[in-house]
């Protein structure tokens, strides 16, 4: 006889503070667990890889769902912030499109409207659709535990599948993005086995700005990229490729050359470490087209799509 599909028994708790939920967390150690939109967590629980005693919903928490922009300090994201609610976000929309195209490429509709930016990064999946978006754009996790707050690059957060720079205690309670580069672009392709949520395949994206002090080609690029490596991962030998060369001949390729020898993709039920590394290559290249096309026509606008390949 089947087993019957169901979540294991355990304690509900809603925190009503960040010190209230890093005391549970201290008290209760690995037998507790945080809960923002539950879309990885009730899974795993499901499929009996976590057997939390006491789940800590921490979705009420003050601040945890709130979004702030201001054009000096840049944008705030509270970590319960859904990823429905941060692509229509009128701000996120108008300054960082990159976020919003990398929001809609997860999952579905209906999954996006409970998934969190603040669980997509907690959950440190290397498929995680925002970490590239996420680092390019060069954000910031904020962090609160025993010792108070704490701020932490995203680059040093994922410390590999399922591993993150949380300490004992600790949760993270907002996502902060730096403003945005004057005249910056980005692009976010994702390559899935169908275009209706399934995990990433590969996931690339390419952010570029005009930098005077590159004297080369008068701007920067940002890569990075999902699902290729133990982590998501920025790949600083693409990005040399691409401030060295200038905007013309084989930059791009040589750029994208650079960005599939940084990868170190596996074999899994998805696809093949072969096939992965020469859809960074692919994708990365694609990507480098649209944002220099972009960079190279300042006028024009940003065209916001769900930038997902189906294989
Ligand atoms: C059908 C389906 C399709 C999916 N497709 C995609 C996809 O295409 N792309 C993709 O990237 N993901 C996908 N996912 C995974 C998931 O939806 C996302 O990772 C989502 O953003 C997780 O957010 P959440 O709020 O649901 O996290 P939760 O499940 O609530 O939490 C995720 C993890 O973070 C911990 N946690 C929760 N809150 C905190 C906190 N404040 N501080 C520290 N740790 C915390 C939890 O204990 C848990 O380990 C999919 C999931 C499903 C079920």
């Amino acid at each position: 006889m089947l087993a019957r599909p169901g979540l294991p028994c355990f304690d509900y708790v809603r925190a009503t503070s960040p010190e209230d939920a890093s005391t549970l967390l201290l008290e209760n150690g690995f037998a507790a667990r945080l809960l923002m939109g539950g879309t990885d967590l009730f899974p795993r629980m499901r499929d009996g890889l976590l057997r939390p005693h006491l789940v800590v919903d921490v979705k009420g928490v003050p601040g945890l769902r709130d979004i702030g922009y201001d054009t000096h300090d840049g944008l705030l994201i509270g970590a319960a912030v859904s990823l429905n609610v941060v692509a229509c976000h009128p701000d996120v929309q108008e300054h960082y499109p990159l976020l919003v195209e990398a929001a809609n490429s997860v999952a579905s509709y209906q999954v996006r409207n409970r998934a969190t930016l603040g669980g997509n990064l907690c959950n440190a999946s290397p498929a995680a659709d925002m970490a590239p978006a996420a680092l390019c754009l060069d954000a910031q996790v904020e962090l609160y535990g025993a010792a108070g707050y704490r701020r932490v690059p995203v680059v040093d957060f994922f410390l590999g599948p399922g591993r993150t720079a949380l300490e004992p205690g600790e949760l993270l309670v907002a996502i902060r993005f730096p403003a945005p580069r004057a005249g910056s672009h980005g692009r976010y392709i994702k390559l899935g086995r169908n275009r209706a949520g399934d995990l990433a395949i590969v996931g690339v994206a390419v952010y570029g700005y005009p930098d005077a002090a590159n004297r080369d080609s008068g701007y920067r690029f940002r890569i990075a990229l999902a699902s290729v490596a133990p982590v998501p991962m920025r790949s600083p030998a693409a990005e040399e490729a691409a401030a060295q060369s200038p905007l013309a001949g084989d930059w791009l390729q040589a750029t994208a050359d650079a960005a599939a020898e940084s990868a170190s993709p596996i074999d899994d039920v998805r696809a093949s470490a072969v096939y992965r590394r020469e859809m960074v290559r692919t994708l990365v290249l694609r990507g480098l087209r649209y944002v220099s096309a972009k960079l190279s026509r300042p006028e024009g606008g940003w065209g916001v799509g769900r930038g997902q390949e189906g294989a």
